[in-house]
């Protein structure tokens, strides 16, 4: 429905990596996106960053990296469905006193179907009943063969809740994002995806958004899905307002029409005339695959 401006290779430059946390159940997702915002000791608050937006940015070695606290899988099963990839590097968390579950494979095929390399994290080392090998083992017979058995597969020992290799994890990302090569165009009108959303009762609208190529700022005609608007406000990972966002950032941003989907794409336009048309069109579109399913389900 638009030209996406193409990128010349002399226009891109380095961009963080974006990251997502992925595993079994009760594996410790939770606790080692947890222990890395704790790592962050710029951020000047005591004990790292408090959330406010479902992303935060930790620095590490002067380097930012990017984490998405969408449950990996869905970040992967829905946001891929709508042909959005978000994720530079998937973060595998295996608990080592439990091995390989059907959620780890789940997610193992995942990062291999979006052709997105994975570091494994072997977490509760701290628990008398951990077994690393044990998951080094389990892990072989998936087709994954870690660094010590051989392969390339790179693989940290840690413990999200006693903080122990957590700083080694980020280093380890930080060296893969190297090999990766990661860049974009700072210099053109934001394009990215939406993360998730919500209907907020005071602010309206309200979508937590990846800039993956050029720079969002306030004030600029957006669509978002069958959404359009003005970005009102934009809000970092600190909970902070600011006035724009480049390529491997997370806002939360204000002023969208209605609620998009998560996966959605974004894209900023040059009007407001722009935005409705297109948000328009989108609608229309939709309806009419809207009609076709039922129309389908009826027969
Ligand atoms: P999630 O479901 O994957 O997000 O897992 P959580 O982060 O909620 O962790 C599940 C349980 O494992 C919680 O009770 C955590 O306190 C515990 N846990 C997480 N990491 C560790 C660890 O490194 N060591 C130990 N002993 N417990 C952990």
């Amino acid at each position: 429905l638009m030209d996406i401006e193409e990128d010349l290779e002399k226009d891109l430059k380095p961009r963080p990596p974006v990251v997502t946390v992925m595993g079994h159940v009760d594996h410790g997702k939770t606790s080692l996106l947890d222990a890395i915002r704790d790592t962050d000791v710029t951020s000047g608050e005591a004990g790292g960053i408090t959330q406010h937006i479902g992303a935060s940015e930790v620095k590490i070695n002067g380097q930012k990296i990017v984490f998405l606290d969408t449950p990996g899988h869905e970040a992967f099963t829905s946001m891929r469905a709508r042909g959005a990839q978000v994720t530079d590097i998937a973060i595998l968390v295996v608990a080592a006193d439990d091995g390989i579950m059907p959620q780890t494979i789940e997610a193992i095929n995942h990062a291999k179907a979006a052709s997105v390399p994975l570091i494994v994290a072997i977490n509760k080392i701290d628990k008398p009943g951990a077994n690393p090998e044990r998951v080094k083992q389990e892990l072989s017979e998936q087709g994954l063969l870690v660094e010590d058995w051989g392969g390339d597969v790179i693989s940290v020992e840690l413990s999200a809740k006693k903080r122990i290799n957590i700083e080694t994890l980020l280093e380890m990302v930080l060296l893969v994002a190297e090999v990766e090569e990661l860049k974009a165009n700072p210099d053109k009108r934001a394009v990215g995806t939406v993360i998730e959303a919500e209907l907020d009762k005071g602010r309206g609208p309200v979508a937590t958004i990846l800039v993956q190529g050029g720079t969002l700022r306030v004030g600029d005609p957006i669509v978002a899905g069958v959404a359009s608007g003005k970005v009102r406000a934009m809000i970092n990972y600190k909970g902070k307002r600011v006035k724009q966002a480049g390529p491997s950032t997370a806002v939360e941003i204000l002023g969208l029409s209605e609620v998009p989907q998560g996966g959605d794409q974004f894209v900023s336009v040059p009007n407001d005339k722009a935005a409705r048309t297109i948000a328009e069109k989108r609608q229309a579109i939709q309806r009419e695959e809207m009609l076709k399913a039922s129309s389908k389900v009826s027969l």
